[in-house]
């Protein structure tokens, strides 16, 4: 298991199960079980996603010691503001079943509450109620806000990052102030499996399309959440360490930047 180490020593596994969009109970069940009986130990939810009590039905159900296991959830748009995220947060533990969340986000900054969202998020901290705090779908401008306005910087920003788009700026950015990325849609929603570039690479390294895709992200030192409920796309997902890409090939993904950003734009649309 390779873990990344966040800016206050918490150690968050490189490769995590995404749930998004598992609105199947047993399908939800199945596939985290799945995903820690194959060696995962993070798992990204959200409340939004309405998945938190099968995540952690699925965790009691492995018999793996809680302190193994990396849980991420996030604080969804109409439960911002400072009381209603501190309340978000019981909601989120009680459905999840545990003492504590590895790493809370707010999931979108919500314009005029993105700042007192993330103030209980902190005071969350301190009370040792998540052992890192953090955001998601934050640029510049909304991190540069609450640079000036609170004590503790996020320790991870989870941004739509894959190949189509690369995020180079948003990550330096980031990277600058020990902030670490995850990318959501890593694969670009499967969008991206389809590249003939990236197909060329999965022959020439004896792996599939995903692989390839999820490995230059590693080698970017960026943390992934694929999601999968199949169990064999599971495996490949977390089947990772076995080889390095090349300089050369890395450099070929990097052109294929296009802004393609597939979600919306948390600087311009509404959300
Ligand atoms: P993804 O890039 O992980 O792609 C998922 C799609 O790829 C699915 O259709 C799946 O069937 C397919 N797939 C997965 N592995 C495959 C494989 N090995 N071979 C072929 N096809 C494969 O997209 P995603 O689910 O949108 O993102 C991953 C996770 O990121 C989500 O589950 C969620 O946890 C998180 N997320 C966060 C936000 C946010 O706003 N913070 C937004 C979207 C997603």
């Amino acid at each position: 298991m390779i873990l990344k180490k966040l800016k206050n020593d918490v150690l968050m596994p490189y490769v995590g199960l995404g749930v998004y969009k598992m609105t199947n109970s047993k399908e939800t069940v199945h596939a985290v079980t799945e995903a820690i009986k194959v060696g995962y130990r993070a798992v990204d939810t959200a409340s939004y996603y309405e998945n938190e009590e099968e995540v952690g039905e699925a965790i009691r159900l492995s018999g793996i010691p809680r302190k193994e296991l990396f849980i991420t959830t996030k604080v969804w748009n109409d439960e911002q503001g400072y009381d209603e995220t501190l309340r978000a947060c019981e909601r989120s533990l009680r459905q999840l079943g545990v003492d504590y969340i590895d790493l809370y986000l707010i999931h979108w900054p919500v314009p005029g509450k993105f700042i007192d969202t993330y103030r209980a998020i902190e005071r969350l901290y301190e009370e040792k109620l998540i052992r890192a705090p953090g955001v998601s779908n934050h640029n510049k401008k909304h991190l540069l806000q609450l640079e000036n306005k609170v004590n503790i910087m996020p320790m991870v920003n989870q941004v739509e990052c894959h190949p189509y788009l690369q995020q180079d700026d948003l990550i330096n950015f980031c990277t600058e102030r020990e902030m670490a990325v995850t990318a959501w849609a890593p694969l670009g929603k499967g969008m991206v499996l389809q590249d003939e570039l990236i197909k060329e690479l999965a022959q020439k390294y004896h792996k599939t399309p995903a692989q390839i895709i999820l490995r230059w992200h590693l080698q970017r030192e960026t943390i992934i959440i694929p999601k999968s409920v199949t169990p064999s796309r599971i495996l490949e997902n977390f089947d990772l360490f076995d080889f390095t890409m090349e300089k050369k090939d890395m450099d070929r993904i990097s052109r294929l930047e296009r802004n393609g950003r597939i979600g919306i734009d948390p600087d311009t649309d509404e959300f």
